[in-house]
């Protein structure tokens, strides 16, 4: 049976499954990685989805997968209407959908919310990734917010100049609804992407960084 186990990045076509509660979670926390990955590794799939995205929001999600994911070969973007804020209140449906989810793609490589993220529409879709997905590598992406959740990660994806300011940019045509929120600006994200790139062992200026709590090496 194949499995995602071990992460094997030589492969020239990745499976990739990004998993974001909110529009703009997979952005922010993985959105220069999955550039990178997708320059590397140009018959990449992805599949992307987001578990909260109605109206406005949804069109947004959309539109902004869609920018991110250009180069991949094929794409398939799913944004689900569950309500925002309530996800671990809609428990048994979100559990539901991750069983079909199981059925779209057997991913080499997933990225997903942080485990000890204080949203708990974050949090849920952490647990859930881990219950579904046993054997795949899973690397869980961190979002700067008003709570302060920011924790030392232990993977890191180092970032050239013009794929950073290529994901700020992304993010800050793609969210015009966020615009008007204070910590939505230019600054937060490349303040984060300066930090990860202080602490990244490679000499870039930038880097994301995330949780991989289970690696194997083979
Ligand atoms: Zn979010």
């Amino acid at each position: 049976m194949k499995t995602g186990w071990p992460i094997q990045l030589a492969r020239r076509r990745l499976n990739i499954l990004c998993l974001g509660a909110h529009a703009d979670d997979i952005e922010i926390g993985c959105g220069g990685t999955i550039l990178k990955l997708l320059q590397a590794h140009p018959g990449s799939r992805v599949v992307w989805v987001v578990l909260t995205a109605r109206g406005t929001r949804e069109k947004e999600a959309m539109t902004s997968a869609a920018a991110f994911l250009r180069k991949a070969r094929s794409t398939k973007i799913i944004t689900k209407s569950f309500k925002e804020s309530y996800l671990p209140y809609q428990g048994k449906e979100v559990k539901e959908y991750f069983d079909t989810l199981q059925r779209v793609i057997d991913p080499d490589l997933i990225f997903t919310h942080y485990r000890h993220d204080l949203h708990q529409d974050h949090r849920i879709v952490c647990e859930l990734t881990w219950n579904t997905y046993r054997r795949h590598q899973i690397l869980e992406y961190e979002i700067p917010k008003y709570d302060g959740d920011l924790g030392q990660p232990n993977l890191y994806v180092p970032l050239t100049d013009e794929v950073s300011r290529e994901k700020v940019r992304l993010l800050m045509e793609g969210f015009a609804t966020q615009r008007s929120k204070r910590w939505f600006t230019e600054d937060t994200f490349y303040g984060l992407l300066r930090i990860r790139g202080i602490e990244s062992p490679e000499p870039t200026k930038y880097a994301e960084a995330f949780y991989a709590r289970k690696v194997v090496l083979e």
